[in-house]
């Protein structure tokens, strides 16, 4: 999937009004499954999940507040924002007066609608931009909220690329927010585009994608995967993946994971303007992940962080508010951060007393004419230098400050000839 295909993803997405539960995250796991085929688990309300509860499930059909006339002048048709996530039903007449405790505006950008949620609170509001607000006389208003919130499920979908090896890379993104484009539909879309492209491969490590509602979610797959989580090596959560801002990776509580190596290398190396963060137990599910008890090598990859623009969690985080160009540069940075870990082997040099002769095995000649010879030729002397089985690939390119691809290809070429081996013997 190229950036195009995402963003089409996206907009198709976007409509949808997706919470930590119900018909919205069913409709979007269907709609991702068109383009790889997720094992959707649902768990039932009451379930307990490590310290908490799998909550009700809630669904909305319509809401709106009419004027007298009635007009709909806050009408959720138009935007799934409209309603506040977890509003439980109402249905009533009531003044302006008494109707206001239960608006949402965002004074500061007064056409915008802001996003509010009430997870855990029965509760009720409308959201909506203080263009709106101010327009609406005095007066009564029909107040309707068609919503259930009962015993149900909670939803999310798993897809695996079985690797090589069972040890295992996570990628999870959030699929709870209603139509917001960089803070849950761009991630959903990368993640579904670097599923599809390994799906074509066959990587090293096994790859699980996890499209889940935030916290709870994660929460509910730890609770069920807990003797599975041992297999976990590496994990990336992905989130506002798409807007025009420069990556942000942040690394996993631990700072040193391989994960955190890899990317704060590829990111330096690549040139692409980007940020590194330390961890912080606030954000998304790397939260999660990264609770002392799991303690994951997982980091988190966006673009500008959550909260970290001014439309975050408003209606100006809509399709238009991302691009192809953003989410396909997300994508690529994905794409290589994987292939880096795929490769990330340690050698064992197998002619370690002097420099072997290189050119007598062809290794010269293989240089020949290559712009990048010089840089390849040193990548052999490095890997052959620090190959001792304690130094990895990676350890090597740091060391060297030589990007790993250069080092990878010059222990391709070093194992090819019979210079090095696997320090797992291979
Ligand atoms: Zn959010």
């Amino acid at each position: 999937m190229d950036g195009g295909r995402m963003h089409d993803l996206v907009r198709r997405l976007y409509p949808l009004c997706r919470s930590i539960t119900g018909d919205g995250v069913r409709r979007t796991l269907d709609i991702v499954s068109e383009q790889i085929p997720l094992r959707v688990h649902e768990v039932p309300t009451g379930t307990p999940v490590l310290d908490w509860t799998v909550p009700r499930e809630w669904n909305i059909r319509d809401a709106y507040i009419a004027d007298g006339a009635g007009n709909r002048v806050v009408d959720f048709a138009e935007s799934s924002l409209h309603v506040v996530s977890y509003s439980v039903p109402v249905s009533a007449t009531m003044t302006l007066q008494q109707l206001r405790p239960h608006l949402h505006t965002l004074p500061e950008h007064p056409s915008w609608i802001p996003y509010r949620t009430s997870y855990y609170a029965p509760d009720w509001g409308f959201c909506l931009a203080q263009n709106t607000l101010d327009a609406m006389p005095e007066g009564d208003y029909d107040v309707h909220i068609d919503s259930t919130l009962a015993e149900g499920l909670l939803t999310y979908g798993e897809y695996v690329v079985p690797g090589q090896v069972a040890d295992e890379v996570i990628v999870s993104c959030h699929v709870c927010h209603p139509s917001l484009a960089n803070d849950n539909l761009a991630g959903i879309a990368v993640a579904t585009a670097l599923a599809t492209g390994l799906s074509y491969q066959s990587p090293y490590y096994t790859y699980r994608f996890l499209f889940i509602p935030g916290t709870i979610g994660s929460i509910t797959w730890l609770a069920r995967n807990f003797e599975h989580v041992a297999r976990i090596r590496h994990g990336l959560v992905l989130a506002c993946a798409g807007d025009r801002g420069a990556l942000t990776y942040k690394q996993s509580r631990r700072g040193d994971a391989e994960i955190d190596r890899v990317l704060r290398h590829l990111l330096h190396s690549s040139g692409r303007p980007h940020e590194i963060v330390e961890f912080s137990p606030y954000g998304y599910d790397e939260r999660q992940f990264c609770s002392p008890g799991f303690d994951l090598g997982v980091g988190s990859l966006t673009r500008t962080p959550h909260a970290g623009y001014p439309e975050y969690h408003t209606s100006a985080d809509n399709p238009d508010f991302v691009s192809a160009e953003a989410m396909a540069d997300t994508l690529a940075t994905c794409s290589e951060a994987f292939s880096i870990l795929d490769r990330n082997r340690t050698y064992v040099n197998l002619s370690p007393y002097g420099e072997p002769q290189l050119g007598r095995r062809g290794l010269y000649d293989s240089l020949g004419g290559r712009s990048d010879a010089k840089q390849a030729q040193l990548a052999m002397l490095w890997v052959l230098n620090l190959s001792d089985g304690e130094h990895s690939l990676l350890d090597i390119a740091e060391r060297a400050a030589m990007p790993f691809d250069a080092v990878a290809a010059a222990a391709d070429a070093l194992h090819e000839a019979g210079l090095l081996k696997g320090a797992e013997g291979t």
